[in-house]
């Protein structure tokens, strides 16, 4: 079975890369991919842990952009974690989820939330590798008691639209894509049922998308074939994964529930491989 959507402590799941290559294996996955929030810093302990498994493991991403003033997130596959390219474009996206979350804790505060996301920031500022956002504010509202959990938090606080929301700022899906691609990967639009934005997705595959990921925990049926036709209609492969966070609250999928097929599979392996192909020097 294969899952190429997973989340660790390296941004806001709740397991370490370690702890869920066990629980992967146990669920019966063969392949997978750990998606962290924009950062690479889980993929090396995942690749250890899995090795003696005998899993294997996709070097992947999950990059926040902004697209009409919406959030996009864009996924990448068969990325080179010690990419030059990469490691600047991260820097910049840490840079700006740190300030995001001090703007973030203003409005709290002015809200009468007087939680210390200062320490909070202090503390990720610390630790280059893992990234900050909004779950992890939600977690530090529910220790100080102004949240029952993270959906609560998001639901009456942090959520677009809500009183402590704070518009991200920063790249594009055309960012998201070149670097991703200037670390040898290739780029899925990730759950395109959330994001509203059809009438885009030309465009998108445009800016050099290979994928969409049609199969998702919060896609239905009749959402994952619209998706599917779509991308056979402009040319693109499919992708899929459960985007377990190792909680019950958010993305509800065990691990195992949401796979991708095997032909799928092969069919977004042979973009990767085509892709290379075009960037190696003749
Ligand atoms: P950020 O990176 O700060 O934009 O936060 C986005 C993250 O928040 C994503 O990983 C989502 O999985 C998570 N998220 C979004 N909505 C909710 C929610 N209602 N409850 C829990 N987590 C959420
Ligand atoms: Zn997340
Ligand atoms: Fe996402
Ligand atoms: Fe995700």
């Amino acid at each position: 079975m294969i899952d190429l959507h997973l989340h660790t402590t390296a941004s806001d799941g709740r397991l370490s890369p370690a702890a869920l290559v066990v629980h992967a294996h146990a669920a019966g996955l063969t392949i997978l991919s750990v998606t962290d929030h924009d950062t690479t810093a889980g993929l090396h302990e995942t690749q250890l842990a899995a090795r003696p498994l005998g899993l294997r493991v996709v070097n992947g991403i999950e990059i926040s952009t902004v697209e009409q003033g919406r959030d996009v997130h864009v996924l990448g596959y068969f990325i080179d974690p010690g990419s030059d390219v990469l490691a600047a474009f991260l820097l910049q996206q840490h840079a700006q989820r740190l300030a995001r979350a001090a703007v973030i804790g203003d409005r709290l505060r002015e809200l009468g939330c007087d939680i210390d996301v200062a320490a909070l920031i202090a503390e990720f500022s610390r630790q280059p590798g893992k990234t900050i956002g909004r779950p992890q504010i939600a977690d530090a509202l529910v220790a100080h008691g102004s949240a029952r959990d993270r959906t609560d938090a998001f639901d009456r606080l942090l959520g677009e639209g809500r009183p402590a929301y704070v518009p991200r700022k920063g790249a594009t899906l055309a960012d998201a894509v070149a670097a991703i691609r200037g670390a040898g990967g290739i780029a899925s639009l990730a759950h395109p049922g959330l994001l509203d934005m059809d009438d885009h997705l030309e465009r998108f595959a445009g800016d050099g998308l290979a994928a969409l990921e049609a199969r998702h925990s919060d896609h239905d049926a009749q959402t994952e074939d619209r998706y599917r036709s779509i991308a056979a209609r402009l040319g693109l492969a499919v992708s899929g994964g459960s985007d377990f966070h190792g909680d019950d609250s958010h993305h509800q999928s065990g691990l195992g529930t949401v796979t991708l097929s095997a032909d799928d599979f092969a069919r977004l392996e042979l973009r990767a491989r085509a892709s290379d192909r075009a960037a190696a020097p003749r």
